[in-house]
């Protein structure tokens, strides 16, 4: 039988698409970095890793100035693709209750307005954007005229992610690319000037190797750690601290599960790697007011999260189902107006 080799190329692995049973997220074969050491970083030599560098970007000083100041609400971004009536709307109806949005991957809709274009128009309502970056349809050429428009367009943060592989979303027909992978992806912004994050899913195989995986992030440029669904404040904060322990000293964004109705419950449990907090979910959909428990639920768990000193933000993390973009916008505004009720100056504009 031929070697497998990881579908995505990546140097630093393993992605964040490992299943339970430690399988590829794209073949039932063994994930090939779960008996290998955690890769160090290290630039290629003769190389920046990232061409432009010395950016810099405007949106990047003014999120890190808020975040010094207070926690900082983000919250993924539910407008229709392709649709700049539906990211004007959305973004109008966020603008002034959250601190900027997350405009990044979706399974259900791969073709997106390039993210330079998106931020753009979504900013242009008035709204700070944290720009989703991935690596599986844009090589790294791309990639750097990307991160340069990004920071031309002044985006508050670039959350940098290898990307699910088109096997698994709604382009199965698209090849693809992984000229570069999250760590090296990260590296790259941060030439550019931008304010970077990454991605990591404490419960997700090798969930011991997880925190290790983050330092080497870090020490390609990340700074912000977004939290994958994990479990709850309990969890978190043991992959917060395991992370502690090894050097890693980042602001942590745990994810907020927010469910408001059936069809936003259906397309959360189909994320990656979700865990969620004992009866979360259970506790919306019996409700008499799915809507009002899950905006109270959200806004519970957010606070918790919060109590940490090294949580420097939430992420409102789900979706909506299809035509209910700006209902599910509210919601996420009034989640925000609860977390912190403070001034809403969009730290991108
Ligand atoms: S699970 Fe991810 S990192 Fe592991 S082999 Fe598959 S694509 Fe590569």
């Amino acid at each position: 039988m031929s070697e497998f080799l990881c579908p995505k190329g990546m140097e630093y692995g393993p992605c964040g698409g490992v299943t339970a049973v430690g399988e590829c997220e794209v073949a039932p074969r063994p994930c090939v970095f779960l008996d290998r050491p955690t890769v160090r970083w290290s630039a290629p030599p003769g190389t920046d890793e990232g061409g432009t560098t010395g950016g810099h970007s405007a949106g990047a000083d003014r999120m890190r100035a808020l975040i010094a100041r207070r926690p900082i609400v983000v919250a993924d971004f539910p407008a229709r693709a392709l649709d700049a009536g539906s990211l004007a709307e959305c973004a109008g109806t966020l603008a002034g209750h959250v601190d900027a949005v997350l405009a990044g991957d979706s399974g259900a809709a791969r073709v997106q307005f390039p993210p330079s274009y998106r931020a753009h128009l979504i900013q242009a309502a008035g709204v700070a954007v944290w720009a989703g970056l991935n690596c599986r349809d844009r090589n790294r050429v791309a990639l750097e005229g990307e991160v340069a428009a990004l920071a031309h367009v002044a985006v508050a943060g670039v959350h940098c992610v290898t990307g699910d592989h088109p096997s698994t979303g709604s382009r199965p027909d698209a090849a693809p690319v992984f000229d570069l992978d999250s760590t090296r992806a990260a590296r790259t912004a941060r030439a550019a000037g931008h304010l970077v994050s990454v991605a990591e899913a404490p419960a997700t195989v090798p969930t011991a190797r997880r925190p290790a995986r983050l330092l080497e992030k870090m020490r390609a440029g990340a700074e912000v750690c977004f939290v994958n669904h994990a479990g709850g404040p309990g969890p978190v904060g043991e992959f917060i601290d395991r992370a502690g322990d090894l050097g890693v000293r980042m602001g942590f964004v745990p994810c907020v599960p927010v469910v408001v109705d059936h069809e936003s419950a259906r397309l959360l449990v189909s994320f990656t790697g979700l865990v969620l907090p004992a009866g979360y979910l259970e506790r919306i959909l019996a409700a008499r007011d799915p809507r009002a428990e899950g905006i109270a639920a959200a806004a519970e768990l957010g606070q918790a999260f919060l109590a940490r000193d090294e949580v420097i933000g939430v992420d409102l993390s789900g979706g909506p189902g299809p035509g209910r973009e700006r209902w599910f916008a509210e919601a996420l505004a009034e989640i925000g107006r609860a977390l912190v009720p403070v001034d809403r100056s969009p730290a991108g504009r």
